[in-house]
């Protein structure tokens, strides 16, 4: 953000300061621990803490101004503010972070790309990122701050002169995406793809798509969608979309004709992949960090975008190529006996698991491949269908083993046997330790074998990992 000053926040909040209204503020915190000097300290109540019960700390560390809830002071004496220190009492924390943000994004007069989906989302933002800063000053939200907090964050934390700022917009319901771009008012939008994650609050997959759909309807006139040629339910939506200018990109065009395409995969060394892209007439080699067709069609969004705003497929290639992720979400760490674990233990849901199923089967080539997978969360009705689905891709890849870990991931196992995985090759677990012993045994019955740790978040699958590595 620019400078301001605490006395033209108070303008712009319309509140009555208290305190200094001359100090200068430049940057945004929600926890207090994270304050440097000079920020501005929103008090939020969060699931476990109260910024309200922070504020001295926060002024401590060297924020400046805090805006906090005005009914957390109502009939007290009038709150004491520290010399050289700021404090806006509102009515909403929450709406004052919104509004000031919204108000920052129309003067940053930057473009707005938005990108949301259910899976890849981080990873295609850090891929535009990474093809759009060679043109361009880009900001982007860091990690995964995607939701109604994490994105007025980032708008607000841009700083003046961004050309371009890329925000990952994540869902778990309608109405919730044009709420993110009511604020961030993209001008490009990204749709990975329309997959089955947060199944719970939304039910339908075609109620999942409409929500995702949001962001292109938040769109301007002359907004361009950006969508996956390989997704049937984004293209469906496409389809039906007459308002807006609609790009796609893909590799086989399986449900419509890219006009960014991949070709040509070839694996290299441990985890990354070359591809051919054609974009018109042109024709240039990229070489991604990153295994797995799932990343590459991540890549061909991001190569989209930079067509779309100028950047030439050989600067985004060379973008792509020194590509930093927020978070490395499949990390190879070198395992007893010889083995090569991907350790992809951040997160899972089908869609995901079965990406990185196909990258184990990628990688181990003609060595033994063993999938070690916990339970997914967060499905909803569709726990079981799910688990299972993961389960027969598993058997039609030819992975060699399978743990399980966890009840509910029985149903992989169950999947996996009703596609014909050999029995004698499925262990069913209930701990990580039960899965480690098996583990260990497994590894020691051969040199090499290329080992897949996945689960979700709270299956604290790295627990597995670290028992694995050599
Ligand atoms: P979150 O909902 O947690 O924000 P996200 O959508 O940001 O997730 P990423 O963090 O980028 O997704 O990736 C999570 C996992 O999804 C990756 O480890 C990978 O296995 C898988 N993935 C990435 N891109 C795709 C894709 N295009 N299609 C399917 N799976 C993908
Ligand atoms: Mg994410």
């Amino acid at each position: 953000m620019r400078k301001w000053t605490t006395e033209a926040v108070s303008r712009l909040v319309k509140e009555k300061l208290l305190g200094d209204p001359d100090q200068e503020v430049h940057g945004c915190i929600l926890d207090s621990r994270q304050a440097q000097g000079g920020e501005i300290f929103f008090a939020l109540p969060g699931e476990r803490v109260d910024g309200h019960d922070y504020i001295d700390a926060a002024w401590n560390n060297g924020a400046v101004l805090v805006i906090a809830d005005e009914t957390r002071f109502r009939g007290a004496i009038e709150p004491r503010v520290p010399e050289g220190k700021a404090l806006l009492l509102v009515e909403s924390v929450f709406k004052t972070l919104q509004e000031l943000a919204q108000y920052w994004r129309m003067e940053l007069k930057a473009k707005v790309v938005g990108v949301t989906g259910s899976n890849g989302k981080t990873t295609t933002k850090d891929m535009i990122y990474a093809v759009l800063s060679q043109e361009y000053r880009v900001y982007r939200n860091k990690e995964n701050h995607n939701n109604e907090l994490g994105l007025p964050m980032t708008i607000l934390n841009a700083p003046l002169g961004t050309e371009i700022l890329i925000l990952e917009m994540g869902m778990r319901g309608l109405g919730e995406i044009k709420a993110l771009c009511d604020i961030g008012k993209p001008d490009i939008g990204v749709i990975t793809n329309i997959g089955t994650t947060h199944l719970e609050l939304l039910l339908t997959q075609e109620r999942i798509a409409q929500a995702k759909w949001e962001l292109i309807d938040a769109l301007p006139e002359d907004g361009v969608a950006i969508i996956n040629a390989e997704d049937q339910f984004s293209v469906e939506k496409a389809r039906m979309d007459l308002k807006h200018q609609i790009s796609y990109y893909g590799i086989e065009g399986a449900f419509a004709e890219p006009i960014i395409r991949g070709a040509k995969l070839r694996p290299w060394r441990e985890l990354g992949t070359t591809f051919d892209v054609g974009y018109k007439n042109q024709k240039v080699t990229a070489n991604l960090p990153l295994p797995g067709t799932h990343n590459v069609l991540d890549a061909l969004a991001a190569l989209t975008v930079g067509t779309v705003l100028g950047v030439s497929l050989d600067k985004g290639c060379a973008g792509l190529s020194e590509l930093e992720l927020s978070r490395m979400r499949l990390e190879i760490r070198r395992g007893v006996s010889e083995s090569v674990i991907i350790n992809d233990v951040y997160n899972a849901n089908p869609v995901s698991m079965q990406a990185s199923l196909q990258v184990l089967k990628e990688r181990a080539g003609s060595n033994r491949s063993l999938a070690i997978l916990g339970e997914m969360y967060e499905l909803g009705i569709s726990a079981e269908s799910g688990h299972r689905e993961v389960g027969r891709a598993l058997s039609n890849l030819g992975i060699s083993e399978l743990i399980t870990v966890g009840k509910l991931a029985e149903e992989i196992a169950q999947g996996a046997r009703l596609a014909g995985f050999p029995e004698n090759h499925i262990t069913v677990t209930y701990s990580r330790e039960e899965a480690v012993k098996e583990a260990l045994r497994l590894l020691a019955l051969g040199q090499g074998t290329w080992v897949l740790i996945k689960g979700s978040r709270g299956m604290r699958m790295e627990e597995i990992t670290a028992k694995l590595e050599r």
